[in-house]
């Protein structure tokens, strides 16, 4: 049995986002109990909300859009992500512009920032999904394949016809300290395409601050790469970020080749399609019979803002 968790306290980051180039300020926020992850777009009239949730989501381009109505919000993989690493299971995100902040092209700044207020565990059980078929999806030669499992491992693979990136996997395992590992690798991009996005009036706040750049050969930052499979490894860190989106925890062994946002998005609809490929675990009872003295702690942990 897992508590929920939420954040101890409200914490703040500013930055740019990689494709509005728009200076954004970003809040992560204490939530209640089965609240879920939530974006607030507080720039717009009555800050309307988002729920992160996979059917919210309007565009895969380049990376995850959430949407309701006409209200948008962009680029919410890697903060998504470092809420899944932290496991935090409920959280509000208040972002003042329509694209989360992109910080250094990782998931570390975001991460680091849950970590420097901590987390408070919560008065319910964490709910969770478990996978009890395996489902599999194939798009030319990207392709996805989830089974059971007792716990959440993504594997990834990349295959570049690119001297510094090549054929490249990793495997990430839930509860590990691998995860804080994978919370570092950056963004990539190849130059002719970040010009070609530019020129669309995209990818406005990219530079070698927030992003790896790489040209025919070579990575153009002159620091170099943080470890040399960091171009496999932010691609395991957008799928974690993406599959946040379930809005609840899974259980299942993932495999992705070759896999982008829009795989991602398609994989979670193909699992909810069916309820026969999974059940839901919802563990009440447990959570009705702690001792109310452990409440009583708990509920002195944190504070809901
Ligand atoms: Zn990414």
């Amino acid at each position: 049995m897992i508590l929920q968790r939420t954040l101890k306290s409200e914490v703040s980051l500013e930055g740019v986002g990689i494709h509005s180039g728009r200076l954004t300020h970003l809040k992560l926020k204490p939530a209640l109990p089965n609240r879920g992850i939530v974006f607030v777009r507080t720039d717009l009239d009555r800050s309307p909300e988002i729920p992160a949730h996979y059917a919210n989501v309007v565009s895969t381009q380049l990376a995850t859009t959430l949407g309701r109505g006409n209200v948008k919000i962009g680029t919410v993989e890697h903060v998504l992500a470092a809420l899944q690493c932290a496991g935090v299971d409920n959280a509000i995100i208040e972002v003042n512009g329509p694209e989360v902040p992109v910080m250094d092209g990782s998931s570390a700044p975001f991460f680091n920032a849950i970590l420097s207020v901590g987390l408070a565990s919560q008065l319910q059980v964490r709910p969770y999904l478990a996978l009890r078929k395996k489902v599999e999806l194939k798009l030319a030669e990207k392709w996805a394949v989830a089974e059971p499992a007792s716990r959440l491992e993504i594997r990834g693979s990349i295959e570049w016809d690119h001297p510094s990136i090549g054929y490249q996997e990793y495997h990430y395992r839930e509860g590990s300290s691998i995860c804080e590992d994978l919370m570092q690798a950056r963004t990539f991009g190849f130059v002719w395409e970040v010009e070609h996005l530019k020129k669309m009036g995209l990818a406005r706040g990219a530079s070698l601050e927030n992003a790896v750049a790489l040209d025919h050969a070579l990575v153009l930052n002159p620091e170099g790469l943080r470890c040399p499979d960091e171009f496999v490894k932010h691609k395991v860190l957008d799928a974690l970020g993406d599959l946040k989106l379930a809005g609840i925890s899974i259980q299942a062994y993932i495999r992705l080749h070759r896999a982008g946002h829009d795989l991602h998005n398609q994989l979670l609809k193909e699992i909810f399609k069916d309820p026969d490929n999974y059940e839901i675990i919802n563990n009440v009872e447990e959570s009705e019979s702690i001792p109310s003295r452990v409440h009583a702690v708990l509920a002195s942990e944190y504070a809901v803002g």
